[in-house]
Formats: structure tokens, sequence, C-alpha cells
């Protein structure tokens, strides 16, 4: 916590969108790091310079350098060493919006793995010197830091390449190579990412529309190659890397990489290979589908099958952050086959590989595999004396299908190993959220910590999820619990799981970001983001333009609970007269919410509508306790009967919500026999809700399956409001 007090001092989390920091890591003293992960950043503030950061104790140390690395050990290079940042910022490259600290773009220039050579790295730091060896993409040998002697504030240092196999007097390896290892982009181009798409996606105009099969396939779409001859020119000879096929597919922030067993059945390893799934995230398109090999490079660079089984392994062990730091993967793409809204499998193979290079980095997590064609010979000899078994050999001009022919080099064959995705229950693996800082105190009067919060979650997620399936859910953190300070968490947080879905919709002319809550690891996946309440849209998708509720919140705070119940009772028997169905639940607060589920096919005009013409009546029926005075001061003591709350960006907070106020309140559905002088909200909280479910089970169910007649209601609501 200490460690990043002056990282999180200089920004505002409702503001920016880099990560706070989970307290877990950053607490944890852990002294005498000698190895760990390191991100060099190229961050285009005011002004322009690289980042480099470099796990330390939980946190990564950072020091701007304004003229990047060199591998010219003869430049030595200024770095000002800056406050430690949260060890998420490995995987952060996005721009930092306006007015924020370090506002402009930055992309992730280089990723990998940091050893300290010469003792632990505090001390070493501490002294004022750091001998490092670097094995990034791009970085790699022997780098020192220096403290400079004179530095005024202490802050000063210079960095620079020591003499190695990986130095360089000619190379100026941040020109030739200027692109982000997790997006591809430049950082001039992040800015305007999605015109970068747009125009890859239209060099592939012409192909047909793209059906969703490709991208969530229930059988293999993967072609292959079969023995044959190689007669005629035109190419293109891809060597066999060993590694494990996929297709990894992206649609949205939902990205999956899906191999196929011998009998053609899909299955999702994406749990293994956060890296990749990250990158992929970060692409210029939003929906991709790619043909590739995943491959983990052994030090000398070539591809090893046994280090991909190891680290497949030690994932399903539970080691799986640390196991990615110290056994990268990369995926090497050797086909597209849908990019944007086209299924681009019918175009010509040069035409598919050229939009591939266009849209993949050379080096990077994900990469293009090269093009390489000539003549087959010197091909197969190359791949003979590297111990490469064979090549694949693909026509130029033709779709992606079949009549791909193997050519085997004659290499002796190498003891194979297989990767096991099923180790440890690939399944549990996959979905398995670890919950961080269980302990932390997060109502401080009750003592109620955030693992509290997370087993209520999962105890009554069976009554929870079918009232939030398929709705956009606002997240609202609460990282040091309902004292502390909370956020709305509108980007994709780093290291969310490739299986939350999210959606994106216009509020404001800002787009905004609602999580797809389906299934109880989503739900632990949000408790563990210290997500307290959830706040729903009135709408599922994929129809978010209908409304399939509307609400009327009766709000106490100026007034009485037993005001609120009476108005609650009007408005169910108006409802009743009606043919509506209605529901109560508590606020959670003080107050009281009546949902009126609408079914299918309304519009949000028609539920606000609803909705005012009956606040209306109430407040007509009851001028001495209800009003709909929008200026607080102009209320009085009476109920406000809100009926604001619906609208297509409009959220409520849903049933079985817990509530960010002492005694942990929870927004509890009740029955209409429960809504008398006895009723008292404060009894529903985080701790006696799970029991209370048990026994009575859920009483907006019914809710659920509600189809009411609404055009006949609105006619019987006008016939009710008409004076006779
Ligand atoms: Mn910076």
């Amino acid at each position: 916590m200490a460690k990043l007090r002056e990282y999180r001092k200089k920004r505002s989390a409702d503001a920016t969108n880099e990560p706070f920091g989970d307290d877990d890591a950053a607490s944890s003293d852990t002294r005498g790091t000698l190895s760990g992960a390191f991100v060099v950043h190229l961050h285009d503030a005011t002004r322009r310079h690289y980042d480099v950061r470099l796990e330390v104790g939980g946190v990564l140390a950072s020091f701007a350098v304004p003229r990047g690395p060199s591998l010219n050990p003869d430049d030595k290079h200024l770095a000002v060493k800056t406050e430690d940042h949260p060890i998420e910022y490995l995987e952060f490259e996005d721009v930092i919006p306006e007015k924020q600290y370090g506002a402009g773009p930055m992309i992730a220039w280089d990723r990998g793995i940091v050893e300290y050579l010469e003792g632990p790295a505090e001390e070493e730091i501490a002294n004022g010197k750091l001998h490092i060896r670097l094995r990034g993409m791009k970085l790699r040998g022997a780098w020192a830091f220096v403290k400079l002697a004179k530095s005024v504030k202490g802050d000063e240092w210079l960095f620079f390449k020591k003499n190695d196999e990986h130095a360089s007097k000619e190379k100026k390896i941040i020109d030739d190579l200027p692109r982000s290892v997790m997006s591809g982009l430049t950082v001039e181009e992040l800015e305007g990412a999605a015109k970068i798409g747009e125009k890859l996606v239209a060099r592939a105009r012409g192909a047909k529309k793209l059906s969703h099969d490709l991208l969530a396939p229930k059988k293999s779409p993967l072609v292959s190659a079969a023995s044959g001859t190689v007669e005629g020119t035109d190419f293109v000879f891809d060597p066999e890397l060993d590694g494990v096929r996929v297709l990894a597919t992206r649609d949205g922030d939902v990205v999956r990489l899906v191999t196929f067993g011998a009998n053609g059945a899909p299955e999702d390893v994406e749990a293994f290979y956060p890296e990749i799934v990250r990158s992929m995230r970060s692409l210029p398109v939003a929906r991709v589908a790619i043909d590739g090999q995943l491959v983990a490079l052994a030090e000398s660079g070539h591809p090893s099958l046994a280090l991909l089984a190891k680290r497949a392994a030690r994932f399903a062990k539970g080691e799986g952050p640390r196991a990615a730091v110290e056994q990268p993967v990369v995926l090497v793409a050797t086909d597209l086959l849908a990019i944007g809204d086209l299924d681009i499998r019918s175009l010509a193979l040069e035409k598919r590989r050229a939009i591939l290079t266009s849209l993949l980095p050379e080096l990077g997590f994900l990469r293009a595999a090269p093009v390489i064609g000539g003549s087959l010979d010197p091909i197969i000899a190359f791949c003979k004396a590297h111990d490469i078994a064979g090549v694949i050999a693909k026509k130029n001009d033709a779709p992606y299908a079949h009549g791909w022919i193997w050519v085997p080099s004659g290499a002796a064959p190498r003891s194979r190993a297989t990767v096991d995705h099923e180790a440890g229950d690939a399944e549990r693996a996959l979905r398995k959220v670890s919950v961080s800082n269980r302990g932390k105190i997060f109502w401080p009067e009750e003592g109620y910590t955030k693992g509290d919060l997370v087993d209520y979650y999962s105890a009554i997620a069976d009554v929870i999820l079918p009232h939030v399936k398929d709705r956009p859910v606002i997240l609202v953190r609460y990282p040091d619990g309902i004292t502390g300070k909370n956020f709305y968490q509108w980007n994709v947080p780093p290291g969310m799981p490739p299986w939350v879905r999210t959606i994106s919709f216009e509020e404001d002319e800002h787009t905004r970001r609602g999580f797809l809550v389906d299934e109880p690891s989503t739900l632990l996946y949000i408790a563990n983001l210290a997500c307290i309440p959830l706040h729903i849209l009135a709408c599922r998708v994929p129809n978010i333009d209908e409304a399939d509720f509307f609400t009327i919140d009766f709000d106490v705070k100026q007034s009485e609970l037993r005001h609120a119940i009476t108005l609650a009772k009007t408005l169910h028997g108006i409802l009743d007269e009606i043919g509506l169905p209605s529901f109560p639940k508590t606020s959670g607060q003080s107050g009281l919410h009546v949902i009126v589920p609408l079914g299918p096919d309304q519009n949000f005009t028609t539920a606000r509508g609803l909705a005012d013409l009956l606040g209306g009546m109430l407040v007509a029926r009851h001028p001495d306790i209800a009003t709909m005075e929008r200026v607080v001061v102009k209320r009085g003591p009476k109920v406000y009967v809100d009926t604001g709350q619906t609208g297509p960006t409009r959220a409520i907070v849903a049933p079985y919500s817990v509530r960010a106020v002492p005694g942990a309140t929870v927004s509890t559905p009740i029955s209409w026999d429960e809504v008398d002088r006895s009723l008292d909200p404060r009894a529903f909280t985080m701790k006696t809700v799970p029991k209370r479910v048990a026994k009575v089970g859920d009483p907006m169910a019914e809710l659920l399956k509600a189809r009411p007649d609404v055009a006949r209601a609105v006619a019987k609501l006008g016939d009710l409001v008409r004076p006779a």
C-alpha cells in the first residue's frame, strides 16, 4: 500500500483508465527480488519518453528515459526514477485521457523477463547501481542503471547497454522496431486505432459476411495438410513450428483460443495464455479469427514443445501468473480467416497474408509468420539443418481450403512432448477466480470483510443471476471498502478473464462499458474487483433499445417508510386494476422500489411514459405525502416518487445487490404481504439474506416469466386518468 501511495496521489481513480493496483501484491514485503517481469512503455505525453519498469517486490520500479534504450554501449542515456507503478501496469496500453496525469498515448514497446545480476534489486537500487539481464522480445542481454553522483533529487540515473553479443553500434532498435508488442500499433497510431482497423477491413472488401459460427465454432474450421507433390511455383512455405495449433478468435472483449481434438471437438484453452488474450483484445479490430501456432520459445529462440507443456502444467497447478512471466508464449499466425464483419476465407491466400502482416507486428505476443516463397529445395535443406520436421506448402492464389501439401524435411524426429490443457481439471483452471485480500475490512462498523462480500454473492448466485443475466451491469468499485474512494469501471480491467463478456453503449457522447454477468464465476470475478452494488440496465442483449421493465422508486430520505408503504400499496392496486404485475423490493437503503415487468418488444419511451403517468397519479391521490418535485429543497417532508430511473442509460440497483452503506444492507425482493408496518429494510443484510432465500425462495421469481398485455394496460390507464 505504502509503495503505491505516490502513484495513487498523482491520479484519480474515476478519471484515469490506468490500473489502481491490488494491495495484496504491493503490501507484501517481498525483499530480495532476483528476477521478475519487465515492460518498456513508449509514452507520448507532454514530452515523449520511454518508461522502463522492472518488477521489484510486488511493484514496478519505473525509470523515464527520454531518449529510450540504445544497443550502443557508448550511449549513456539519462533515466529519471519515477514513482513505483502497480504490477498490473505490465499489461497497460491505452491513451491516458486529457487533463489526467501523464495524458497521452502509451504503448507496450517491449515485454519480458529481468534478472538482477548482482544481488537483490532493492539493495542494488538503494546502492545506486542496478546490473540487469533482459530477456525481452526486443531488448536482450546485459544492461545497467547507475545513479548520478551529482543527482540533486537522488532520482537521476544513467541507463545503458553493457558490452555483449546483443550490443550493436549500428542498429537503431527504437527506429527499427517501433510497434507495440501487444496491439502491433505504433504510439502515433494508438489514438486512431479504430481507423487503422477500418482500413484493414476495407482491404478485404468483397468477402462474404461473417457468421458467428466461425468465432465460436462447434467443429474445426481449420484446414490441414496432406502429403503430395509440390508442382509449379507461387507457393508459400510455412515451416512446422513445435507448438499447439489454435483458432484464435476475438468478438469484442471475448477472446477464445480453441484447439480441436482428434474427433474435431473444440477445447477452450485461453485460460492458459493470458498474454495472448490481452493482446488479442488490444488489436484495432473488434472481430478477428486467426489460424496459428502457440509457441514457447527457448532461450536460444527455438520453439520448444517441452516448455509449453511445462507451462500448461504449472497453470493447471495454479502457478499461472509466475509461469506466464517465466515462460512467455507467442502466437505465430499463418492465416487470417475473418476480420471485422467479413469472413475472408474465400479470398486468395496472398491477400489474406498481406492483411495479416499489416495487422500483426514482426515481434510481439501475436506475430505474423514471415511469408517464405521461392524454390522449395533450399527451404527444406534449412529445415533439416535446424531440426524442423518440414513445411506446409500453400498455393498463393487459393482460398482457405484443403489442398495444402505437407513436405517432410527428413530431420530426425524429436521426442514429442504433449501439451495437456486438461491437467488439474481444465474447466476449473479456466473459470477459477482467485480472491485476493479476503481479510480486508470493507464495513468498518460491523467488521465485515471483502471475503464476506464474495461469500454472499456466491451464496445467492442462483437467485441473482436470472435477474442480471444478459443485462449490462455497471460496476462501481470500492477497493478500500465503503468508507474509501469509489469509481466506475468503464474500461476492461487488466487481467480480465477471457470469458467475461462486456457490451459498449453510448452515454452523453461517452462510450461506456457494461459487464454481462451470466454465471457464478463472473459474479465472483466482479466481487473480487470490490464491486459492492450491481447496477443493471432495464434491457437485455442483444436488444438494448428495448425496455423490459420500469421502476418506481419511493425515496424516503425526507419522509418515513410508512408513507412509502402507503404509496406502494396504492400503486399495487392501480397496477392490478390495469393488469400489470408488480414486484416490490427494498432499495437496500431506506426506501422501496417497485419493478413492473413489460415483457418483450417495448421501448424506453413507453416504459418511462408509464412510470411518469403512474407517479403523477400517486401524487394526485396522496398530495400530503408524495411529491415528484425534482428540486430537493422544494420537496418538503414527503416521499419522493422517482420515475427517472427508467431510460436507455439509467441503471437501478439489482435485486439481491449489496449496498455500500453501514450494515451491508441488501436490496431485497419481498412479497406484497410483507409490504406493511412491520417491514424493516435494515433487517435484510449480507448476513441474513442467504438464510432468508433458503427459507422463502425468491419472491421475484415470477417477474422473469411475466408477459403482460402492455397495450391493454396503457388503454386502461388512459381510462383511469381521463375524467369520466
Ligand atoms: Mn511516462
